[in-house]
C-alpha cells in the first residue's frame, strides 16, 4: 500500500517538475521573443525614418535644389560652390540655394527633432562639409557600406541611455552628381549614409510591460496547473488509501472464512474438507517422490452411551477432550482432522505402517488411561493402513474403514491394520 502511495507521489512530483520545466521554457522563449520583437521594431522605425529622409532628399535633388529666403537662421551654405547659389528677386529679396545635404543638416538641427529625441546625422568618409565627418561608429558603418552592406545598426550606450543607431547607405544618383561629380563620384557609388538615433527607453518600457504580462500569465498558468494536478493527485491518493483499506479488510475476511471453512467448530481442529486437501497433496508427493504415508482412523467406542447417559453437552466435551488427548501424541507434521460425528482421522507423512501402528497404539493407550470430565474412562477403536502407490482416495478410505471395522468387531479398544 505504501509503495502505491509513494509511486503516486513520485509521479505527481515528476509531473510537477515536467510542467514547471515546460512553463519555464515557454517563459524563456516568450521573453526572448519580446526582446527581439522590440529591437526589430526600433530597427524598422530607424529604417522608415531614413527612407523618408531619402524621399525628401530625392525630391530636393530632382529639383536641382530649392531656393529659400536668407534669414538669421538660414545663411548661404559655404560648402556649396554653385555660381547660382545666391539670387536676388526683382523686388530685392535675397534667396539662397538649399541642396539635399544642406537641407538634411538644417532638418537635423531643427529643435523639434531634438524634442522628439530622434536624431540623425548625414555623414561621409569624404565630406564636403567638415561638420559631416563621421564618428568612430559611423566610420565602421561607412566602411561596411564600401564592402556592400546597405544598412548598419547596433544598440549603443549614450549619456541619455541606450540608443538604437541605424544607418542607411546613400548611393550616388543622377541628381547628386550636380554637386558631387567634382569629388570624383560616379553613378551608384557609395556617397555616405544617414545615421538615425532612436532612444530605446520607450521601447524598453513597452517591452517591460509585455514582459510583466508574460510573467503573470505564466505564473498564473503554473499555479493553476499545479493546483489542479495536486488536487487530482490527492483525491486519487485518498481513493487509493480507501481501496487499499478495503482490500486489506477483504483479505482478512477471506482468511477468516477460509479458516472457518476448514476448521471444525466444536473441537477447533481441522475438518474433513481440510483433510481431503491434505490427502490429495500426500498422494501427489507419493506419486512424484515416492514418499510413504499412513492413515489412522479413530472411532470412539460406545459414544452413544455418553450422550444417552450424561447428555449431549458432556458428549461434546468428551469430543473436545478426546481431540486434545490425541493431538498430544502427534508430531507437528501429522495431519489430524474430525472426520464426522465421533470419528477422527490422521494422515502421517513419511510414516510406514509399522510406525503408524505404534503411534495408534500410543493413542489408544493415552485415551484408555485418560479420565474424561464426567464421562470418566472411554476407549477408542483404531484402523491403520499405509498408502499403496496408485491407490485412489476412495479405495484408501475404504481400506482404513474396514480395518477400523475389524477393530470394532474384534471387541473394540484395539488397533487393526489391513
Ligand atoms: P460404536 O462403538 O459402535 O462406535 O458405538 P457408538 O455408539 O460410538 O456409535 P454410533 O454410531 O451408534 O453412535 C455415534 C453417536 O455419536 C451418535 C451421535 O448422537 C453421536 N454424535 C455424533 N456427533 C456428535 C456430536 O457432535 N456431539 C455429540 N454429543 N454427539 C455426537
Ligand atoms: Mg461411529
Ligand atoms: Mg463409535
Amino acid at each position: 500500500m505504501k509503495s502505491t502511495t509513494h509511486r503516486i507521489l513520485l509521479y505527481l512530483l515528476l509531473l510537477s517538475m515536467m510542467v514547471t520545466a515546460a512553463i519555464g521554457l515557454s517563459l524563456g522563449y516568450n521573453l526572448h521573443t519580446i526582446d527581439r520583437h522590440y529591437q526589430e521594431l526600433a530597427q524598422e522605425m530607424g529604417r522608415t525614418f531614413f527612407k523618408e529622409l531619402v524621399i525628401v532628399r530625392r525630391w530636393n535633388a530632382g529639383l536641382g535644389g530649392i531656393y529659400a529666403p536668407v534669414t538669421d537662421r538660414l545663411q548661404p551654405n559655404p560648402h556649396l560652390s554653385d555660381p547660382r547659389r545666391d539670387l536676388t528677386t526683382t523686388d530685392g529679396q535675397q534667396l539662397t540655394k538649399v541642396n539635399p545635404a544642406f537641407m538634411t543638416r538644417l532638418l537635423s538641427e531643427m529643435p523639434d527633432h531634438t524634442a522628439d529625441n530622434i536624431q540623425f546625422h548625414i555623414t561621409s568618409l569624404n565630406p564636403i562639409n567638415p561638420n559631416n565627418a563621421p564618428d568612430a561608429w559611423e566610420c565602421r558603418a561607412l566602411e561596411a557600406f564600401e564592402r556592400g552592406a546597405t544598412e548598419h545598426f547596433a544598440v549603443v550606450r549614450e549619456s541619455g541611455g541606450p540608443v538604437l543607431r541605424y544607418m542607411g547607405r546613400l548611393a550616388t544618383e543622377q541628381a547628386c552628381l550636380t554637386c558631387h561629380a567634382k569629388q570624383g563620384y560616379q553613378l551608384g557609388d557609395v556617397r555616405g549614409g544617414i545615421r538615425v538615433s532612436l532612444p530605446l527607453a520607450p521601447f524598453e518600457a513597452a517591452a517591460a510591460d509585455s514582459r510583466r504580462q508574460i510573467y503573470w500569465m505564466h505564473g498564473a498558468f503554473w499555479l493553476i496547473t499545479l493546483a489542479l494536478l495536486w488536487t487530482g493527485g490527492i483525491l486519487l491518493l485518498r481513493n487509493v488509501v480507501q481501496l487499499e483499506g478495503l482490500n486489506r479488510y477483504m483479505k482478512d475476511l477471506n482468511k477468516q472464512l477460509e479458516g472457518a471453512a476448514l476448521t471444525d467448530s466444536l473441537t477447533g481442529i481441522p475438518n474433513r474438507l481440510y483433510f481431503d486437501q491434505q490427502l490429495e497433496s500426500n498422494m501427489r508427493s507419493n506419486q512424484r517422490y515416492g514418499i510413504a504415508f499412513s492413515i489412522i482412523m479413530l472411532d470412539l467406542d460406545h459414544f452413544k452411551q455418553v450422550n444417552d447417559g450424561y447428555g449431549h453437552a458432556v458428549g461434546d466435551s468428551v469430543l473436545r477432550e478426546f481431540s486434545q488427548v490425541v493431538k498430544q501424541q502427534l508430531r507437528l507434521t501429522d495431519q489430524f482432522a474430525r472426520w464426522g460425528g465421533e470419528e477422527f482421522i490422521i494422515a502421517a507423512p513419511h510414516t510406514q505402517v509399522n510406525h503408524a501402528l505404534s503411534l495408534a497404539e500410543r493413542i489408544r493407550t493415552a485415551v484408555a488411561t485418560y479420565a474424561f470430565t464426567t464421562a470418566g474412562s472411554r476407549t477408542v477403536s483404531i484402523g491403520v493402513i499405509e498408502y499403496r502407490a496408485g491407490e485412489t482416495a476412495m479405495a484408501l478410505l475404504e481400506r482404513v474403514d474396514s480395518a477400523l471395522y475389524r477393530a470394532k468387531t474384534n471387541g473394540r479398544n484395539q488397533v487393526e491394520t489391513g
